[in-house]
């Protein structure tokens, strides 16, 4: 649950626990005997509690910034999204596993209804192929970048392979990372010099269609369905990477995102997680299920 006045309060509580340490090293300071220093390793301690707390305040604001301003441009759909989450909590409280069936309030329930069986939606993009070899699939990804880093493009890979696999090996996944020179790209046109601010949809534009596209320059990564991440900077996890390959084989994310309106304090954002387990989830900790396999290949199945 992200809000503003929430995160004033954050905020308010970690300035309160500064004046706190700051007024303990002030009296480990006066007060200091010969010898080896009692205090420092809890004030050390301390600081470190505080530097983390810090982290998730930033992590509170840039949240906030986002998710408030694009519930602010979309509200049609979020509303509809409110309505699906208030309608999924709503069978939890009951007792009821999140079915496909039930009644559900408010809004049209035929809609509403027709949301929940979306909700596992997937839209596999023709360059995802599979075969099989005996009782084995093999998934197919081909993918385009213009990352120079080998090391990087060797990890993407290598966790993308291992994250999206089945544990009894019936279902795997093959990952073929293209490196494409962007000078060709933008041929017979220059292209875009190091630092030079891109419009990120025209310039995977540029890439082939027939495979995914891996490419740099966002403020925090992101990804489109069935087409392409772009990676911000700073570290990121390799079961991020892995959710991040998800979208680009077709997932939504599970993850229901909702509001309340605070009035002049902006919105109350609200997060539902459906099935904790899933990779599609939660990005940082869940697992790729059997089930994102057999719909990924049902699908792919009907297409052909
Ligand atoms: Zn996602």
């Amino acid at each position: 649950m992200y809000s503003w006045p929430h995160t004033a309060q954050l905020i308010e509580t970690q300035l309160s626990q500064v004046q706190e340490l700051k007024e303990s090293i002030r009296h480990a300071l006066t007060s200091s005997r010969p010898g080896p220093c009692i205090d420092c390793e809890i004030l050390l301690d301390a600081f470190r509690k505080l530097k983390q707390a810090q982290e998730t305040v930033d992590q509170h604001v840039r949240y906030n910034a986002f998710w408030q301003s694009a519930i602010d441009r979309d509200r049609s759909y979020f509303d509809a999204r409110t309505r699906l989450l208030d309608a999924l909590l709503k069978i939890q409280s009951s007792g009821g596993s999140v079915a496909r069936e039930g009644p559900v309030s408010g809004g049209d329930p035929q809609e509403l209804k027709q949301q929940i069986n979306d909700r596992e939606s997937i839209h596999p993009p023709l360059y995802v192929k599979a075969s099989r070899s005996g009782a084995r699939w093999l998934i197919t990804v081909p993918i385009y970048t213009d990352i120079r880093d080998g090391d990087f493009l060797d990890r993407f890979e290598q966790a993308g392979e291992r994250i999206w696999k089945s544990e009894d090996g019936k279902f795997q996944l093959d990952i073929t990372v293209k490196s494409v020179d962007v000078a060709a790209l933008y041929r017979p046109d220059r292209g875009p010099a190091l630092g030079e601010k891109l419009d990120l949809e025209a310039h995977v534009g540029r890439f082939p269609a027939d495979g995914a596209v891996l490419t740099t320059g966002a403020r925090s990564t992101f990804a489109s369905l069935g087409r392409f991440v772009v990676l911000g900077p700073g570290e990121i996890s390799t079961h991020v990477l892995a959710h991040e390959l998800g979208h680009l084989l077709g997932f939504e994310d599970e993850y229901i995102r909702g509001y309340r309106d605070l009035g002049a304090d902006g919105f109350e954002v609200l997060e539902l997680i459906v099935d904790r387990q899933s990779l599609m989830s939660v990005p940082g900790s869940g697992r790729v299920l059997r089930r994102h396999f057999e719909r990924l290949l049902e699908k792919i199945a009907v297409r052909e």
